[in-house]
């Protein structure tokens, strides 16, 4: 029998040992940033303003300021309890890393002293030589720098303060994702600020903001330990699907369990202190599957908290004897797990650029960045889905449960009328009475109409939800980064387009500048008609109509990732400076090797779990079988083969199943062994995932069969019904 150790009860065993009664939890938020108010404090008056401005413009931090700064951090990390520093960065693994070093020196004359000042603060040269790389660094320029990222506060962890960084090779080029995300957030600014200034001159500077909202699933950590495919690959490599599962939607939105609710209070204090808006809390729709949501920032030091924030969860999730999976696909038969990214463009006047304003000439910059936005999305569709790609995110795309592999915009009928009415003005220099009735009757009802949009398309990918859109194709355990960093240069790209063809037109056509706007978006309108869906993202016909439409659907991701280096990617980012062509490669081929590798685990654990676990349970259950068939025939004599008739028959399903299962294995290894010597990492990524994988279903399909036969009180695996409805 299985025997699980019952659940321990929760306890707040924060790091920083907090007491609720003291003081409201969210009131603490922040309490270990070394945020703007912190920087106040420990500065003068001079060096704060001065990297106020820094951090604002990216502008060079000298020498004395670094050290002002870094004392300023040493003393309040000092005051917090913090023992170490780190140079926090995000490597192109997808996890976050660190390596401490003790504030702890020792003076020339051997006294210990706490050291800490401006050379640590801004850069490090981590040994870091193991992190994937895509062959950028060859081991005579091994040396890869962590830089000081100012526009992201530095915070307490536990008893380091991390300082967020950015991660670049001897030779400047990219290691990891934020330093890319900079420089797209960068071209994102100029670019927009610079279409914003048609529509009010006070735009200095426009931010893209995101509202990540994190899917997750919570297991009891003993029922997960008797899982060999949890612990290794993070989602179950077979399992007989448990009699009820999300049929009865009454976990989506329900009471959320007491144990998990002692895990979710304590991971938000965490967050709170750690200065990450976390909100909204709640059960999705599948069994044991929650969601957890802030408050939208500013994109960089949202991503950040992302980061953070999964690395938190699985701290708190330990604490509390449960295994968080943020894998996209952990379990057959039910949800599986993504991560929408809320993404909108702020200005310095505190203007949401996608939300319609009050004015007709407000509502024109709306429509300015809301068409532009989809141009973009259908100009780089395939680049879109090549930014979601991964081994675990094509269990959802495709699969017909979460958006589809196919990227499309859904805006909602009162806005495809508008653009519908927009598309329909006139070329050329417009009459005053056109003008007029548009801005009017037009332009001007946008705020009304979008009053009751309401209408909800939860199968598009990329939806627009009254002041933002959600891309929701992405998956629940990606950086954010990424996603982010494509869909800010291919905006930024856009927006750079609408600012030449309008510009264009009032120098060479002497238009006036309401004209040239309405031009030039009458023309983008033309232009969006094939990317914009309103129906079932799921279903046959939009696969049929998609393609005639010219989109991309490209289901897996050695089918996805090549948009990385096609021409016209190469051109998007080395235009706008974010990433060069080595660098795009260099990703390329980082990110088939982690699907390569991916899978190679997964076939790994599934043929140890099939021969090590499965095929023995089997023939131990058929040994007793066999002998209570024995038994029968003691009894029964001939007769026996009336009393054992199901028991034999049993007996040879297993030998069945046990022979398919065998069989299976070795065909897969075989597979595996073939793929393994293809030079070409796209050419092997290919064969594991068309020659390869298609073993999974089959090898996991009999042995679920299997389970539903075998004495469940030996069965070696937790079962479906355990990890999921027994908290
Ligand atoms: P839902 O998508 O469930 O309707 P909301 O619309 O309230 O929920 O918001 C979902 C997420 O979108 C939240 O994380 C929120 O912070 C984020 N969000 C709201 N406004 C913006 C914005 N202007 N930019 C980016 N994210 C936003
Ligand atoms: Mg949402």
């Amino acid at each position: 029998m299985n025997s699980f150790k019952k659940p321990k009860a929760h306890s707040n065993l924060s790091s920083n040992n907090y007491s609720m009664e003291k003081e409201p939890s969210a009131l603490q938020f922040g309490t270990n940033v070394f945020n703007e108010s912190e920087l106040r404090q420990y500065l003068n008056k001079e060096a704060f303003s001065k990297i106020t401005e820094a951090i604002i413009s990216g502008s060079k931090i000298d020498r004395i300021l670094a050290d002002q700064i870094a004392a300023a951090m040493k003393n309040w990390a000092l005051s917090k309890g913090a023992t170490h520093y780190t140079h926090w960065f995000q490597p192109l693994t997808g996890a976050t890393a660190e390596k401490h070093d003790a504030f702890f020196d020792r003076a020339d004359t051997g006294e210990p002293i706490l050291k800490f000042d401006g050379d640590q603060l801004v850069q490090q040269e981590p040994d870091a030589s193991s992190f994937p790389n895509g062959g950028i660094r060859n081991t005579f320029e091994a040396r890869g720098y962590t830089a000081w990222d100012p526009s992201s506060p530095a915070f307490v962890y536990g008893s380091t303060l991390c300082i967020p960084t950015i991660f670049v090779s001897y030779t400047g080029e990219a290691l990891d994702f934020k330093t890319p995300l900079l420089k797209s957030i960068h071209a994102l600014d100029k670019a927009a600020t610079s279409v914003c200034r048609y529509f009010d001159k006070n735009t200095t500077r426009v931010m893209a903001t995101l509202g990540w909202e994190q899917e997750y699933f919570l297991i009891d950590k003993d029922r997960a330990a008797s899982r060999p495919d949890l612990i290794l690959t993070g989602r179950t490599l077979m399992g007989h699907e448990s009699s009820k599962g999300q049929q009865l939607d009454d976990h989506y939105f329900g009471s959320i369990p007491t144990r998990v609710l002692g895990f979710m209070q304590e991971l938000e204090h965490e967050c709170w202190l750690l200065g990450i808006p976390v909100k909204t809390r709640h059960n999705e729709v599948a069994p044991s599957q929650f969601e957890l949501a802030p408050i939208y920032e500013e994109a960089n030091l949202a991503v950040d908290h992302n980061s953070l924030l999964m690395d938190i969860m699985n701290r708190v999730a330990d604490k509390h004897h449960f295994m968080v999976l943020l894998h996209e696909k952990p379990f057959a038969g039910i949800n599986g797990s993504g991560k929408h990214n809320n993404w909108s463009l702020a200005t310095n006047t505190g203007v949401n650029l996608l939300s319609p304003g009050k004015t007709p000439m407000s509502n024109l910059q709306f429509l300015t960045f809301f068409t532009s936005t989809i141009a973009a999305v259908l100009e780089h569709e395939e680049l879109l889905r090549a930014a979601i790609a991964s081994a675990g995110n094509d269990h959802r795309l495709g699969a017909n449960e979460a958006p589809p592999a196919i990227i499309s915009v859904f805006i909602g009928q009162q806005l495809s009328k508008v653009l519908d009415d927009l598309e329909n003005v006139s070329k050329g220099k417009l009459s005053p009475q056109e003008k007029t009735d548009l801005k009017l009757n037009v332009v001007g009802k946008i705020p009304e109409i979008l009053l009751d949009n309401t209408d909800r398309n939860r199968t598009s990918p990329f939806a627009f939800t009254g002041n933002k859109f959600e891309f929701r194709a992405v998956g629940s355990n990606a950086n954010c980064a990424k996603p982010m960093t494509v869909l800010n240069a291919m905006v930024a790209e856009r927006l750079n387009q609408f600012k030449i063809e309008t510009d264009a037109l009032i120098e060479k056509k002497g238009m006036k500048k309401d004209d040239a706007i309405f031009n030039v978006l009458r023309d983008q309108i033309k232009g969006i008609k094939s990317i914009l869906f309103e129906g079932d993202g799921y279903s046959g016909e939009w696969e049929k109509l998609s393609k005639k439409r010219g989109l991309s659907n490209n289901r897996t991701t050695p089918e996805a990732l090549p948009a990385f280096v096609s021409k016209k990617s190469i051109t998007l980012f080395e235009s706008l400076e974010i990433l060069n062509e080595r660098e795009l490669e260099a990703r390329y081929h980082v990110d088939l090797e982690e699907y390569v590798m991916k899978l190679q685990i997964e076939a790994r654990t599934l043929g140890d779990i099939s021969r090590n676990h499965i095929i023995p349970t089997g023939i131990r259950y058929q040994n007793t079988l066999i002998e209570n068939v024995k038994g029968l025939k003691e009894i029964y004599g001939k007769d026996y083969q009336k009393h054992a008739k199901e028991q034999m028959a049993i007996i040879e399903r297993i030998s069945q199943h046990i022979a398919a299962i065998n069989t299976g294995v070795n065909a897969m290894i075989k597979a595996r062994k073939k793929a393994n010597i293809l030079e070409d990492i796209h050419q092997k990524a290919t064969a594991y995932c068309k020659q390869v994988f298609p073993f999974f279903h089959e090898i996991r399909y009999q042995c679920d069969k299997l389970e539903l036969i075998v004495d469940a009180s030996i069965w070696p695996l937790a079962k479906y019904r355990q990890l999921l409805f027994m908290q």
